[in-house]
């Protein structure tokens, strides 16, 4: 294995070479470099995509700043090379290498993987590869690194599970420190790799899939999956901080021009709004909340030791943060007249949510971004995101009135009971939108219609669905592009392909992994970039394997059909989900649940653990002990 000095050297022949150099040297501002020979575990955090992506990434952000606090570990990152640099490494034999130290990764304890998203997983085999680290679990030996995963998409881990040795489910800030003192023990008891194994099989939260064994029906969907020896959990289940830790304000400032530069504050984790597509909402409940004061704090620390011109305060609604108005008002105080930029994404529809963004801007050349989702009444009770066309209409009214002109608007095509008609909507809806702005900037106003594609995701009341054929959303799209034609218009959409490929891999079952294999032995890589995914390559990989693409995606499901991902739970129930399902196709609504809960099922799970944190921190309501419930049924008798 080459020393850090060999990678060093071999680096600087290629470095001037190759496009943005800045992406492979380290050093930024706020990384560290621990001594390697003092710690007991070190760990490399990997983001597989580039460094411009990857450097703001607030998962790595957060895991690299607690594990680096440890005396006895470290955490070093790595991110993918762009094909110019990586075809370079080949030829020089440049393994993938830390940022840090410049160790191979393969020199590592473990190596730990953030996959938010599916498209990252070519990269991941590809990063595997280049590491010269065998691929598959099964081909392992005890020299290798531990291979770890964690993310959104890892709520359905099963399509990569030859290639991960374990992956964490849900929220990985308590779990990722007990699974370093599971390697600082099985390394001093010297366990072998097996062994190492069941350890982190122990850890609740953590699935290591080589042991468990998937059994299929005749109609090729699951019939059971189960674990293969005693002791470890026939189900896996997430895990969730039950208090929101500090948040992190030492930032890597990156070297170059990345895609976002800015510092993060999480002000609230999980949503009650039960938007029904949406899989983020279900697999991060309960909400938790930060007070204003902590955030503040942070927002202060974090921009001081960056020098950061950008602070975006996360969420996945903000207008639901219990206290956004003395969070706005405080961070107009603290941070006005300095020329930062403060972004509060995903804004309810309301007169409020305009209100919030003009007491934070200080310039608006920006566009202001709404989230209808759909076009038609009938849809937005479909999918629970209820808004009227007149609340829309007066919210962009009162955008443009205040200076905004452009309004981005983001629709999803695709829904479950869609109609051509609903699609047609979306046009007219926007047509309107305009003209909104028109009556008050005149041909100054304009509006940025951004169009994805639903795809039904694992965990969510929509799992039973099917997705729209590649020729269904065509005729979709071509609908809006006749439509929304001119320049007072600019609409973006997802290419069917790209909708497929999202689908496949995050609904697949075990067999997707020799197709993602097969995808990446064809050169399947960078799959999130339109420019770089083939889609032949992946229909090629499915005819090599035999399997029919059309299984994955536009199959009707059985109700008591067993999902890839049965074995994972983020706590929500499956029946909570069937019936949320059966009632949107009624068109029935549920409100936010911090209104009235809906018993999603998360609490049963959880009940000690909110009775450990009473109150409103989270928003669910409060679990009585077993002891005070006896004494309301009994009266104290
Ligand atoms: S337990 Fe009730 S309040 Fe909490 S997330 Fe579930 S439905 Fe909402």
């Amino acid at each position: 294995m080459l020393t850090p000095i060999q990678v060093e050297n071999r680096l600087e022949r290629i470095l001037l070479k190759v496009q943005k150099p800045g992406r492979y040297v380290g050093g930024e501002m706020n990384a560290l470099l621990k001594d390697w020979e003092q710690v007991g575990t070190r760990l490399a955090l990997v983001f597989p995509d580039i460094y411009d992506i990857g450097i703001s990434n607030l998962g790595i952000q957060i895991l690299y700043d607690l594990v680096n606090q440890r005396s006895d570990a470290l955490a070093e990152r790595a991110y993918a090379p762009w094909v110019d640099m990586e075809e370079l490494m080949r030829s020089q034999g440049i393994p993938l290498f830390s940022l840090e130290s410049k160790h191979p990764l393969a020199a590592f304890d473990i190596i730990g993987f953030s996959l938010p998203y599916e498209t990252l997983y070519t990269n991941t085999l590809n990063l595997l590869d280049l590491a010269g680290i065998p691929l598959r679990t099964a081909e392992r030996s005890a020299s290798d690194p531990l291979i770890i995963a964690g993310g959104h998409a890892c709520f359905n881990p099963e399509p990569m599970h030859a290639f991960i040795d374990a992956f964490v489910i849900g929220e990985g800030e308590d779990v990722l420190l007990e699974i370093v003192d599971a390697h600082q023990r099985g390394k001093q008891a010297g366990l072998s790799r097996e062994a190492m194994l069941l350890a982190l099989a122990g850890i609740p939260g953590v699935y290591v899939p080589c042991f468990y064994n998937v059994k299929y029906l005749e109609d090729g969907t699951l019939a059971s999956i189960n674990p293969t020896i005693p002791g470890v959990p026939k189900t896996v289940i997430k895990r969730m901080v039950a208090k929101l830790p500090p948040p992190t304000t030492r930032f890597l400032v990156p070297n170059i021009d990345v895609v976002h530069n800015r510092v993060s504050v999480e002000v609230m984790r999980g949503c009650t709004r039960g938007c029904r597509f949406c899989q983020a909402g279900m697999i991060t409940r309960p909400v938790r909340e930060r007070s204003v004061d902590e955030i503040v704090a942070a927002a202060k620390e974090a921009v001081d030791a960056t020098g950061s011109e950008e602070l975006a305060l996360l969420s996945l609604s903000s207008s639901d943060y219990t206290d956004v108005l003395e969070l706005v008002t405080r961070i107009g105080d603290e941070f006005g007249g300095k020329h930062l930029t403060i972004s509060l994404p995903s804004l309810r529809i309301d007169s409020v949510s305009v209100a919030l963004m003009e007491k934070l801007k200080d310039r608006r050349s920006g566009g202001f971004t709404l989230a209808p989702e759909a076009a038609t009444e009938r849809i937005r009770r479909i999918i629970n995101k209820y808004i009227t066309d007149e609340q829309l209409l007066e919210t962009a009214r009162q955008i443009y009135s205040r200076g905004w002109v452009n309004i981005k608007l983001y629709f999803m095509i695709g829904h479950p009971c869609e109609t051509i008609e609903d699609v047609q909507a979306i046009a007219d809806l926007c047509k309107r939108v305009l003209a909104e702005g028109r009556s008050v900037l005149g041909n100054k106003a304009k509006v940025h219609v951004g169009v994805s594609t639903f795809v039904p995701k694992p965990h969510t009341p929509f799992q039973w669905v099917s997705v729209d054929t590649t020729e269904q959303i065509r005729t979709k799209q071509a609908l809006l592009m006749h439509e929304l034609r001119g320049n007072a218009f600019k609409l973006s959409w997802t290419p069917p392909e790209d909708t497929m490929l999202e689908a496949w891999l995050s609904r697949g079952d075990r067999r997707m992994t020799e197709v993602i294999y097969s995808a990446w032995k064809q050169g399947a890589k960078f799959d999130a970039w339109q420019d770089q995914r083939h889609f032949e390559t992946w229909t090629g990989a499915f005819s090599s394997q035999n399997l029919d693409p059309s299984f994955y995606t536009h199959r009707p499901r059985r109700v008591d059909e067993v999902f890839p991902w049965e074995h994972i739970s983020d706590t929500v129930r499956r029946k909570y989900l069937y019936n949320d399902y059966i009632r949107s196709l009624s068109g029935s609504i549920h409100p936010d649940c911090r209104e009235t809960c809906d018993a999603c099922g998360i609490l049963p799970t959880f009940a000690n653990t909110r009775r450990e944190y009473p109150g409103i921190y989270w928003k669910c309501p409060e679990v009585r002990s077993p002891a005070s419930r006896k004494l309301a049924v009994t009266g104290g008798g």
